[in-house]
């Protein structure tokens, strides 16, 4: 077993406690015992981390891409030669099964080896003039230091988007990651700076986080920040950055549609779908929610559904065989206890779960219920946990009208055996991204991102390399 670290900021090419020497306790969701602690960072730390994210810029925007790609290669390797005790760091502080945390962690490496090839790619254009002897050009440059805020569902998937999209353009970083969740994301820190990043080009900061995005945001040295979180939280960070004239990425949270016709194989799209939702107990923000499914197929899914949420096992990440984890923290049980409470209250169908298991770790059982009213507050707030929420419709109309009903539009799934029912769907529900008839989202190459409240910006693809570039346009001709 690995030993869970003390874990500390890194800021100007140091890991090193914060000023005060305040630390903050990490819990393990699955036994609730403390584990270990976090350098809690203050307005001292801060402000050292921006001088030293300042340097870091003026320093590594000189690096060639073809370098800075050599290094990023570098710590992904070096991730990948961890992978095992990262592993075990994050299924201790976040609670996933082992297996889904290394997978992270690889997954991580494959992220940070893409992103150094991409930011190869960054390429200007130059603009036919109209006069002989004068050049156009459109230069891309690096926005400049970075401030990233993540949350702990994925302690390293969160960051590492972030972080090489913000390295392989050229910028410095501070990455805020999550106190509940820091040992992971530290490791993956650990793995540039291992490789030979210079100082000052990543900082790594901890604290309380509307302490931290209130002083960083508006801050001259910051010139783009980027969140994934609740869509309440992306909405008043992005107000700051908007009062002060920072770039802005919002990766915020989802209610997404998955959608089964009487046409599709019924059969793999329960099975897929219920692998789906439960995966990380829910806490992913693509989580597939609302189940709408087609009124002859409907009594075939359910029982499809139900029986593969009941056969999931759940348990702590060590054990062997787990499919689902505890919650991330303590907040999520009677979040959501509250949403089923609601729902059955309402006249909805309680088909399996909903209730915490024991009183020790935070457990709780993969939860469906089915025919809820509109209003039940499930049918309308991200559940964020493992709650599944299935209803019938009748046809494509009616679908597309409750896909779009509410403000999010973040992932939507489907599935149909018609290419005409799948061409119509891709055209007509609001959503960021939509995979259909297979689980095809968030590889490191294709787009990964909102629309409506779910936020604005990617996370993936060429796309996610845009926000991190400024233009500069300079035209010149011979003196
Ligand atoms: P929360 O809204 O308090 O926090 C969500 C995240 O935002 C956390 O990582 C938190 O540290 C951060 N945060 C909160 N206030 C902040 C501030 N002022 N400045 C900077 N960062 C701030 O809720 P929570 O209990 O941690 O998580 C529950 C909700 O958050 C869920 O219902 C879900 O909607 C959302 N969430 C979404 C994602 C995602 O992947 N999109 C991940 C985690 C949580």
């Amino acid at each position: 077993m690995t030993a869970y670290p003390k874990v500390q900021l890194h800021i100007d090419g140091e890991w090193r406690d914060s000023r005060s020497g305040k630390v903050l306790e990490i819990i393990n969701p699955a036994t609730e015992e403390v584990i270990g602690t976090v350098a809690h960072a203050e307005i001292p730390d801060l402000d050292e981390a921006l001088a030293a994210a300042e340097r870091g810029f003026a320093l590594w925007r000189k690096v060639s891409a073809f370098e800075r790609g050599k290094l990023m290669r570098k710590a992904a390797d070096l991730l990948r030669s961890r992978a095992d005790a990262i592993a075990t760091m994050m299924t201790a502080e976040q609670g996933k099964p082992l297996p889904e945390a290394k997978m992270e962690v690889l997954a991580g490496a494959d992220v940070i080896d893409w992103f150094a090839e991409e930011g190869r790619r960054a390429y200007g254009r130059v603009i036919p003039a109209r006069a002989d002897g004068i050049y156009q050009l459109s230069l891309r440059e690096p926005v400049g230091p970075v401030a990233a805020f993540t949350p702990w569902n994925f302690p390293i998937n969160q960051v590492v988007r972030k972080l090489s999209a913000a390295l392989a353009t050229g910028c410095s970083i501070i990455v805020k990651a999550p106190e509940e969740t820091p040992a992971s994301p530290a490791e993956l820190i650990r793995a540039f700076i291992d490789a030979g990043v210079p100082k000052g080009v990543v900082q790594l900061v901890y604290g309380i986080p509307s302490e931290i995005s209130a002083y960083l945001i508006p801050h001259p040295v910051i010139r783009k920040i980027t969140f994934t979180g609740s869509t309440p939280v992306g909405k008043m960070l992005a107000g700051l950055a908007g009062q002060h004239m920072k770039r802005a990425t919002m990766e915020l949270g989802g209610h997404a549609p998955a959608i089964v016709f009487n046409d599709a194989d019924v059969q793999k799209a329960a099975k897929t779908l219920a692998a789906a939702k439960f995966r990380n107990a829910g806490q992913v923000c693509v989580s597939p929610t609302r189940f709408l499914i087609q009124e002859r197929s409907f009594d075939e899914f359910l029982e499809t559904f139900t029986a593969a949420a009941k056969a999931i096992k759940v348990g702590p990440g060590t054990e062997a065989g787990v499919a689902m984890g505890p919650l991330a923290n303590e907040r999520r049980i009677p979040a959501i206890e509250a949403l089923v409470q609601d729902a059955v209250g309402r006249g909805a169908k309680l088909q399996a779960g909903g209730k915490r298991i024991g009183n020790k770790g935070y457990f709780y059982e993969p939860t469906v219920i089915s025919d809820l009213p509109r209003d039940a507050r499930a049918m309308n707030e991200e559940p964020f946990g493992p709650l599944a929420l299935v209803n019938r419709f009748s046809d494509l109309d009616e679908v597309v009208e409750e896909a779009n009903r509410l403000p999010f539009g973040l992932a939507s799934y489907a599935f149909t055996g018609s290419a005409g029912t799948a061409q119509a769907l891709g055209a007509r529900v609001e959503t960021g991204m939509m995979t259909i008839n297979h689980l095809g989202l968030a590889l490191p190459e294709v787009p990964f991102g909102g629309v409506k409240d779910s936020g604005y910006g990617s996370e993936g693809g060429s796309e996610a390399i845009e926000p991190y570039l400024v233009t500069k346009f300079v035209t010149q001709t011979g003196i």
